[in-house]
């Protein structure tokens, strides 16, 4: 016989009437009717409603979140609840025992709760009892469970990788550990296992996956934490190809099996017709307003103060014509990083009635009439034109298209748009440092047609062999088909402003292993975190991890980051 339940909380139904049972849990809910209580019982799997006569409790003191176990029998209840499984029946109760009594709570453990995120987070283990946060946990596990099932049938082999490693090349600051035995050495944490799993191709392993913590010491977001899992993967012998097949077929795989959604072929196009067209690499495709570029019908039509401008785009927003100027501002005014200056944009309204409003008096109406047409604009739509330098320009038109979809609701958290974006550049300019940094990571391969590139003078043109999966505008995955040749590595990492003895001191173990022989290989991480948070529909990835930190990469539960006393500083040599 079980000493705490013969039952859980959520599987009683009405064909165990007349069943003797024991159950345990917390307490939800107590209703006081007089000469009988009410008390919901909740345990992991469910809720069950409980009868104790007066005579029972009588000066025993009960409260919500009580731990208790009671033996009762299993009644037919008169007002039906068809909410919940148990809802027919209730357990009149014969025997009560307190098992662990609560203090006052800091939040309702509710649904809806009246805790907001800070105190939420300060007693997370309070928040996981909550069925939101307790869903989402089961949630992750069964991805993780489908992850692993997945992968294992197709080859993929589970292997771990070290945690105190040095440097990883994924382009965020590491965070370090003191060595105490090696006093004033640090080992780094992994921002990824990027380095180890190339490691393990040329250690001949065909397929590898893993569910992996990375760390990365960034600022938090509401999409990024400073401590994040990747479903990190690499296979020998593949071509960008390849992979994104495999991976496609894994994703649509998890959005089957998890949500019961069957996604379409994903779209794939080129970074340079993403910036083209949404200005970003992670565009939404859950609504169009493509970009439309105008310089050269600027050019063609004359128009003087458009001219000289490096770049001129618009967009155009259906149906919203009818917005006012005071509306349109205070979205304009609402948009931050990058800010947008009221002299470098103006809109013009094409009514249902044909007429036209431009929010400037720059064009002549017939120039308005060929822009409207230009569009392909229709009666009733809005269009947006904005102009400046090219990378600024694309970045806040894309920011306002963004916007106006949210103003539109045109962001339903049930339509998924995957998206591969191939062809990223292989190296970026950095204003800051003055010196180019690896888009992706160094040990990303170029195309072929673009290796020749890396004798010239301007490497910023040349297109990798690297790819993203975005999914409604959030980065779910990237990767790589990496350099297997010595030359063209050493040539990237001349690029990347690294000495020959940097290379040596940083990379020499993985530039040695290079050379004993290693298959073509890439690979690919997914974020775990932004991957459930997506497939739920939502935005925040911290409801998603059990034990997540703050904005400010803070655990404010067990309190950290903390500070190290004295004598251990001085044991660790600091
Ligand atoms: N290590 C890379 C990252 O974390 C992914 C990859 O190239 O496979 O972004």
């Amino acid at each position: 016989m079980h000493y705490y339940r013969t039952h859980n909380c959520g599987e009683l139904c009405k064909k165990d009437i007349g069943k003797k049972v024991i159950l345990s849990g917390w307490i939800q809910k107590i209703r006081n009717l007089g000469s009988l209580i009410f008390i919901d019982l909740r345990d992991f799997f469910g809720i069950i409603q409980l009868i104790f006569s007066k005579k029972l409790i009588n000066k025993i003191e009960l409260r919500k979140e009580f731990v208790i176990k009671i033996n009762g029998e299993v009644i037919k209840r008169k007002s039906i609840n068809q909410k919940i499984h148990t809802g027919e029946i209730e357990v009149l109760v014969s025997r009560l025992e307190i098992l662990n009594p609560s203090i006052p709570l800091p939040f309702l453990i509710e649904d809806q709760t009246d805790g907001d995120e800070e105190c939420r987070m300060k007693y997370r283990y309070l928040d996981i009892r909550r069925n939101p946060i307790k869903n989402n946990l089961i949630l992750r596990h069964e991805i993780s469970l489908e992850t692993r099932n997945f992968l294992s049938k197709n080859g993929f082999l589970e292997i771990e990788t070290p945690v105190l490693i040095n440097q990883t090349p994924e382009g965020a600051r590491s965070f370090v550990v003191p060595s105490r035995i090696h006093s004033g050495m640090f080992y780094a944490l992994p921002q990824s296992p990027q380095l180890f799993k190339q490691l393990l191709m040329i250690g001949g392993i065909d397929k590898y996956f893993q569910i992996a913590k990375c760390f990365r010491d960034e600022d938090a977001r509401s999409d990024r934490q400073i401590e994040f899992t990747q479903i990190d993967c690499e296979m020998a012998f593949v071509d960008v190809h390849d992979i994104l097949i495999f991976f496609e077929n894994f994703i649509k795989h998890l959005f089957k099996k998890i949500k019961n959604i069957e996604l379409e072929s994903f779209t794939c196009i080129s970074y340079s017709n993403s910036m083209d067209l949404y200005g970003t690499n992670s565009p939404d495709l859950r609504f169009g307003m493509k970009f439309v570029k105008l310089n050269e019908w600027v050019q063609k039509k004359g128009i003087e103060f458009l001219k000289k401008k490096e770049l001129t785009i618009g967009i155009n927003v259906p149906k919203c014509s009818h917005y006012t100027c005071n509306q349109i501002y205070s979205i304009i005014e609402g948009i931050r990083e990058p800010k947008i200056n009221p002299e470098e944009i103006f809109w013009i309204k094409f009514f249902t009635d044909k007429t036209i409003l431009s929010s400037k008096k720059l064009l002549s109406h017939e120039n308005l009439m060929k822009l409207i047409k230009f569009f392909k604009a229709k009666p009733g739509d809005l269009l947006f034109i904005i102009f400046g330098k090219e990378k600024k320009t694309r970045a806040k038109l894309s920011k306002l298209r963004i916007e106006m979809a949210h103003h539109l609701n045109l962001k339903k958290p049930q339509v998924f748009k995957p998206l591969w974006i191939i062809d990223l550049p292989l190296l970026e300019w950095d204003e800051k440092s003055k010196r180019y940094k690896s888009f992706h990571h160094p040990f990303t391969s170029p195309i072929k047609e673009d290796i020749h590139l890396l004798d010239k003078k301007n490497p910023g043109y040349i297109r990798s062999k690297s790819y993203e999966l975005i999914i409604n505008g959030m980065e779910i995955g990237g990767g790589s088909i990496r350099v297997h040749d010595k030359n063209i590595q050493d040539s990237i990492f001349k690029h990347l402003g690294f000495s020959i003895k940097d290379i040596e001191s940083e990379f020499g173990f993985l530039t040695k292993a290079f050379k004993y022989g290693t298959p073509p290989h890439g690979g690919i991480a997914f974020g775990l975190d932004r991957l459930i948070t997506i497939l739920e529909g939502k935005e925040n990835i911290k409801d998603f991890i059990a034990f997540p930190k703050n904005n400010s990469g803070r655990d404010t539960m067990v309190n950290t980051p903390y500070f190290l006393k004295k004598e251990k500083l001085k044991e660790l040599r600091l």
